[in-house]
């Protein structure tokens, strides 16, 4: 055996193991619930979690924890241990059915938006079958969703486990339709990570690093991307050394690991797994982050998950691959050799265009954070635009389709050896496109906006809600047809006329999109104070209680959550700033001034000249460190009237108006003062120092 076949999936409950350990009709009995989607048995439960538990303790664990995703994003996890006392006494190992089905946490520690107002504060977990129990820092975890006691979502997994039922529902009813007797569609996800790695030493002496994730300050270094000598480049060793622990432990975790490269900026990274079904693709997608950051630590490099570690080098994204496929292992977006002639893909295409275009507001929500604000529309990552990008073929083949032309198939290409290259779809020709926020790749789309430490479940929980709607509509118009082929591409014309404008081939980077976005109506949601308000809008309160994904209650209170998230970590980055600033950087600037000045007086002593050298320095370092003061005072009075603003709305606008750009202020001195002043007397590591160590 490999390394990979001998680790894969070791610390996994997964399929084989549950064949191997539960007697025959347990297994088939836990399988048939769960493709059921029912309530299990709680004998059932019993059997499955002593097996659970006796797999768990051989392999040394001696805890279990419900392990879930609140609302902030991230995960979380409270440890029981095993132990259990019998009627004599005597110490035992025991976990019931009762216990792995359903936990009950304390909920008034997590944010819970409106909800917890109205509420008791109790919470419970409820296990979800769907997603495999793991072994993690011998600690035995079974993925739960978190309710508050109600029945409110408390939770990411929740509302995304019902948007793939509703998913289901509406693309079994549509191929129904088209005459698929299919049972089953399942919405996948593979998303690409990216990340940075730097040494733990110098991260340390970064206090905005270590608060924030980010740096608040710090000038251009003397070399930046512009050789573009990074991208694939070699990896050096400790990271390399690096990747391969982790792709050992992620392994171990059943996660398909499989590419790793460099990135655009230095010490930028990337990793992606094969795709997966989107409940497991985003548990692994958590996984992967927590052991990045733990693994990092053991070689003493530390991982940086912020969108925007850097200013003016490239961020980090995670693009969202996805896709959908029936229980017949067909996978719907995929054109097949003739797209033309493929009515079924041509009218998912055109569900997928008129998703996009109706819920464009709804996907730049999704990935709306104060981290993502510094990435999107910076020139180098996908806009703040949602717009989608289809290719040559695919377009030629929707205007023919819209203008009643006749459609030529291009001639496949050929390369120059000769050898015939295309057997599918030209994969290529929708490949090219780096800059477009969605775009179809071959036999997926692309959603690109995503922030690098985000929890993929927002935007997935979005896509396959919107998926649902257009489908939903398309069945709608379809039922009962009696020429359905007919009537499905006169569909198909009518929605790509109706929603053309949402399709965009061009550069997404360049300043004349967004006038011409413009000009098509299309939304420009700039931040996320702008963007998060409208979540709530009357169209999107329909849309997911009519698919019951979220309730109207549930979705105010995520909105609130993120707006009160993007306030916390923005008053964050200010304390921090404004520490640094105070603590830090005018210290520094006084004291070199004070050796610049005691030197020039020494050298008046002397009778030497210093009009051109010292004086010179010292007025300028003193005159912008006026400067940075004057800015320093002016965010501190204004990170008083946060908490004056009013509702988390207001918040997060006074934010948007008024602290970032004194936030913008106090950094543009400080960033200058960085090239004046002595690199021995600079408080702490810089750019080049970080990067280029
Ligand atoms: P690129 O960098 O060109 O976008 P990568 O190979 O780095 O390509 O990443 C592509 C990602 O898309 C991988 O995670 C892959 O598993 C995933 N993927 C491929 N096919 C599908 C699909 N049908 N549905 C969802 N994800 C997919
Ligand atoms: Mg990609």
């Amino acid at each position: 055996m490999g390394v990979i076949t001998d680790v894969f999936g070791s610390n996994v409950f997964n399929e084989a193991v549950m064949k191997e350990r539960l007697p025959k009709e347990t297994y088939e009995a836990l399988k048939k619930t769960i493709s059921e989607g029912k309530e299990l048995d709680i004998t059932i439960a019993n059997e499955v979690a002593e097996a659970m538990k006796d797999w768990a303790v051989e392999k040394g664990c001696t805890h279990y924890t419900h392990w879930f995703q609140p609302l902030n994003g991230i995960t979380a996890e409270k440890h029981d241990s095993f132990l259990s006392i019998g009627k004599d006494g005597s110490v035992m190992e025991h976990f019931s059915g009762k216990a792995l089905i359903k936990g009950e946490p304390d909920a008034s520690s997590f944010p819970s938006g409106g909800i917890r107002a109205t509420f008791e504060a109790r919470g419970y977990t409820a296990w979800d079958p769907t997603s495999y129990a793991f072994i993690k820092d011998n600690t035995l975890c079974v993925p739960t969703a978190f309710c508050a006691y109600t029945g409110e979502a408390l939770d990411k997994k929740t509302p995304l486990l019902r948007s793939i039922e509703a998913l289901s529902v509406q693309g079994v009813r549509l191929l129904n339709i088209l005459g698929e007797p299919v049972t089953r569609v399942t919405p996948s996800a593979g998303p690409e990570q990216e990340y940075f790695i730097i040494p733990k030493r110098m991260y340390e002496q970064r206090r905005d690093l270590v608060f924030t994730g980010r740096t608040l300050f710090g000038a251009k270094p003397p070399k930046g991307q512009e050789l573009e000598d990074q991208y694939f480049a070699n990896i050096r060793s400790e990271v390399k050394e690096f990747m391969s622990d982790l792709n050992r432990e992620l392994w171990a975790l059943g996660i398909y690991a499989t590419t790793e490269h460099n990135e655009a900026a230095p010490c930028q990274h990337e990793l992606a797994p094969i795709y997966t079904t989107t409940n497991m693709a985003i548990d692994h997608n958590h996984l992967i982050m927590e052991n990045m950051k733990k693994i990092a630590l053991r070689h003493n490099l530390v991982c940086l998950l912020h969108e925007k570690p850097f200013k003016g080098i490239t961020g980090s994204g995670k693009h969202n691959n996805w896709s959908m496929s029936t229980n017949t292992g067909e996978n719907l977006l995929k054109p097949g050799k003739e797209p033309f002639k493929n009515t079924r893909f041509l009218l998912i295409l055109a569900a997928a265009i008129k998703a996009v275009d109706e819920y464009q507001d709804l996907l730049r929500i999704s990935v709306a954070s104060a981290g993502n604000d510094h990435r999107l529309g910076a020139h180098e990552a996908p806009p703040a635009i949602v717009s989608m990008f289809l290719g040559d073929d695919l377009t030629e083949i929707l205007d023919a389709i819209v203008s009643g032309k006749e459609y030529m198939d291009p001639k496949k290409s050929t390369l120059n050896v000769g050898v015939d290259v295309l057997p599918d779809f030209v994969k290529d020709n929708t490949d090219r496109n780096r800059t477009s926020p969605f775009a179809f790749t071959g036999n997926k789309f692309e959603f690109r906006m995503v922030g690098s430490s985000q929890s993929i479940s927002d935007p997935n929980i979005v896509l396959n809600t919107i998926f649902a709607e257009a489908m939903s509509q398309f069945s709608d118009a379809l039922e009962g047809k009696e020429d359905i082929e007919t009537a499905a591409r006169e569909l198909i014309k009518e929605t790509v006329k109706k929603h053309a404008r949402i399709i965009f081939n061009g550069n997404g980077y360049s300043p004349e999109w967004v006038k011409e976005a413009e000009e098509r109506g299309l939304n420009n949601y700039r931040t996320a104070a702008d963007a998060i308000p409208h979540l709530c809008d009357k169209k999107n309160v329909e849309l997911f209680v009519r698919h019951r994904v979220y309730t109207e209650v549930e979705l105010r209170s995520l909105s609130d959550v993120m707006l009160e998230e993007y306030v916390k970590i923005t008053e964050i980055e200010v304390n921090t700033m404004l520490d640094m600033a105070k603590r830090q950087i005018i210290p520094a600037c006084l004291a070199y001034t004070k050796e610049l000045s005691e030197l020039a007086a020494a050298k008046v002593t002397a009778g030497i000249d210093c009009e051109g050298l010292e004086r010179e320095l010292i007025v300028h370092i003193s005159t912008t460190t006026k400067d940075m003061y004057k800015a320093v005072n002016t965010l501190e009075q204004l990170r008083s009237g946060i908490s004056y603003a009013g509702n988390a709305l207001s918040q997060a606008t006074y934010i948007k108006e008024n602290i970032l750009p004194a936030m913008d202020a106090v950094r543009a001195p400080a960033d200058a003062l960085e090239g004046l002043v002595g690199k021995d007397y600079w408080p702490f590591p810089t750019y080049g120092d970080l990067l280029y160590y």
